[in-house]
């Protein structure tokens, strides 16, 4: 908070600025404004119980068989929610786009078949109604994070939404976009924490796994983690996976193809569904033990 007191110099009020801490650039998602956690709920899952729900999936809809083959398998495994995007955010323009509203449609059909919801990704205000239409919960990706008026359509939408972490996003800036979303009065954010940018190369991204502990006594937001696009080789989405299983995270989502070798996008990081199950199975046994840190001795 500024307090400028009336009849002070400007050398005086200069001191008070500095001497006087801010309030913080959002207040909705706040702790402090919401001591109880944000318990989101998709289906059969809930995010911000304590438990782990897993969301998976391949990167992009390529086909109707493509998705269905990978919703059946890694429904079998465990998942809770079927991921797959429609409309892809790709850094090169000749790189494969989705296939759009086409998209949607196999998607809606995986929900038909095996009553899976499913995320898709919305990437402009533009097809906002579209996707809406056939997501059960929509995503906006690290590269909108700070698409503000992407933002506030979400937050006119009654579907509950994944706001990814921007690569080079503060956890302040995070939770002003997601602020954003709240303001508008959509309350049922999922915070995504992807992996950020940093000088390594022997990773996609980097994991930033202190994030969750720090978002958790920040805001009442739920927080999973994609270890797929932090990683992007599939050995290391693999240990990542296992971390985020040990965190006091509310979720975890996962790329899987039946066929990663021919994977149109994200091959490279694309589990096979037999590593899936394997990873839900080792996720769980760890949760169970060390996850879930509600009742944690405070510090
Ligand atoms: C995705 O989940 O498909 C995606 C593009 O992720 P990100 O926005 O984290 O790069
Ligand atoms: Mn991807």
């Amino acid at each position: 908070m500024l307090v400028v007191m009336e009849k002070s110099t400007s050398e005086e009020k200069i001191q008070v600025m500095v001497n006087t801490p801010m309030t913080k650039p959002y207040k909705l998602v706040s702790r402090e404004f919401k001591p109880e956690n944000t318990q989101v709920t998709i289906g059969d899952a809930v995010f911000g119980n304590g438990s782990l729900p897993v969301i998976a999936g391949p990167c992009a809809v390529e086909s109707q068989n493509q998705v269905l083959s990978i919703a059946i398998s890694v429904k079998d495994a465990g998942a809770k929610i079927f991921r797959g995007g429609a409309f892809k955010p790709r850094t090169s323009p000749y790189s494969f786009q989705g296939l759009g509203k086409q998209g949607l449609i196999f998607l809606a059909k995986v929900r038909e078949e095996t009553g899976l919801p499913v995320v898709t990704e919305v990437m402009d205000v533009e097809n906002f109604d579209l996707v809406e239409q056939y997501a059960d919960l929509v995503q906006i990706g690290s590269r909108n994070m700070q698409n503000f008026s992407l933002l506030r359509r979400a937050g006119k939408s009654d579907r509950p939404v994944i706001l990814k972490r921007g690569m080079s996003a503060t956890l302040q800036e995070w939770l002003m976009a997601a602020e954003y979303i709240m303001e508008e009065g959509n309350n049922n954010i999922i915070l995504c924490e992807r992996g950020i940018r940093t000088f390594v190369r022997h990773s996609r991204n980097t994991l930033d796994l202190s994030v969750v502990p720090a978002v958790k006594k920040e805001s009442h937001l739920p927080i999973i983690i994609d270890p797929s696009h932090a990683a992007g080789v599939r050995d290391q989405v693999i240990s990542l996976a296992y971390a985020s299983a040990a965190l006091d995270a509310d979720g975890v989502m996962i790329e899987v193809h039946n066929n990663p070798k021919e994977a149109m996008s994200d091959g490279a990081q694309s589990l096979y569904p037999e590593q899936f199950i394997e990873v839900m199975k080792k996720m769980n046994a760890i949760h169970t033990i060390v996850g879930n840190n509600s009742e944690k001795i405070p510090c």
